[in-house]
């Protein structure tokens, strides 16, 4: 019998795979058999150990830039799982934002997570198979001060998936979004120490999230599993959206 959400024989690409939740999730798609891929923008070092470890391959592109996204897409190969993880914060009060912190957020988050989809799409539709699995973030739904940039970035991708599932789906691809509550990784080091408290305060099950637990969500929304869900959001938060 098939293992439970195995996911032997795809190939899978996942940006941002050098840390934190995205070498997660790396290792978790190797580790349910997919052949990964993983994007990386300026960690060489980590994202080689990453596909040394779970015997697959590293390949730098800032998916930023659209040229860039095709490439890394093409190098990836057939794709049949794409996992736009790569995010970056940028983070102040609206009035002192500058034009570049609110560009460079959109640019990254949002504009990446569309330079890759674009470039994997045909593809996908020409196999009439793929899942596609995009990071979005808990302060996409519910907004978080000094985040206007980030947030805006976050709920942009979850739009963006919703018409992408309703642009795909007859072609037999998937797309869906998994929005993090606070996981412990680089991003999160720094949150000052009242908000991390509030937050656990509000949060049913009591704890940070591990890169882990959104990999385990990934998985299953990447697989066979999950084969009649799309356009989802699925909230990985510990309860503090809900
Ligand atoms: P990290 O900062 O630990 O890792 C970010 C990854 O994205 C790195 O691998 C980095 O590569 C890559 N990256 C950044 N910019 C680019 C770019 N322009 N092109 C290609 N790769 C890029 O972040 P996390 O693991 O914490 O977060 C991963 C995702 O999860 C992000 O989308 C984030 O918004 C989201 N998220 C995180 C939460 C958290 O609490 N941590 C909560 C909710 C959502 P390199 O280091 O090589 O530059």
């Amino acid at each position: 019998m098939a293992e439970f959400c195995s996911l032997s024989g795809r190939t899978a690409l996942v940006t941002g795979g050098s840390r934190g939740i995205g070498r997660a999730i790396a290792v978790e798609l190797a580790g349910a058999g997919a052949n990964v891929v993983l994007g990386y923008r300026s960690g060489s070092e980590e994202a080689e150990s990453v596909a040394s470890e779970i015997g697959g391959r590293a390949v730098q592109a800032d998916v930023s830039h659209p040229d860039e996204a095709r490439r890394l897409v093409d190098e990836a190969g057939d794709l049949h799982i794409l996992v736009n993880n790569a995010g970056v914060t940028r983070d102040g009060l609206i009035a002192r934002m500058s034009d570049e912190d609110w560009e460079t957020v959109l640019q990254t988050n949002l504009g990446g997570t569309f330079n890759t989809c674009r470039a994997a799409a045909r593809g996908m539709m020409r196999r009439r198979a793929g899942a596609i699995v995009n990071i979005s973030s808990i302060v996409g739904l519910h907004g978080n001060p000094g985040q206007t940039n980030y947030s805006a970035s976050k709920a942009g991708i979850i739009g963006f998936t919703k018409a992408l599932a309703r642009e795909l789906g007859s072609r037999g691809v998937r797309a869906n979004v998994v929005a993090p509550g606070y996981v412990a990784t680089r991003l999160t080091n720094e949150l000052p120490e009242e908000l991390r408290n509030s937050m656990l305060a509000n949060t049913p099950l009591g704890r940070l999230g591990e890169p882990e637990d959104v990999a385990g969500a990934v998985r299953f929304l990447c697989s066979d599993a999950a084969s009649f869900v799309t356009g989802e959001v699925l909230l990985v938060d510990g309860g503090l959206g809900m």
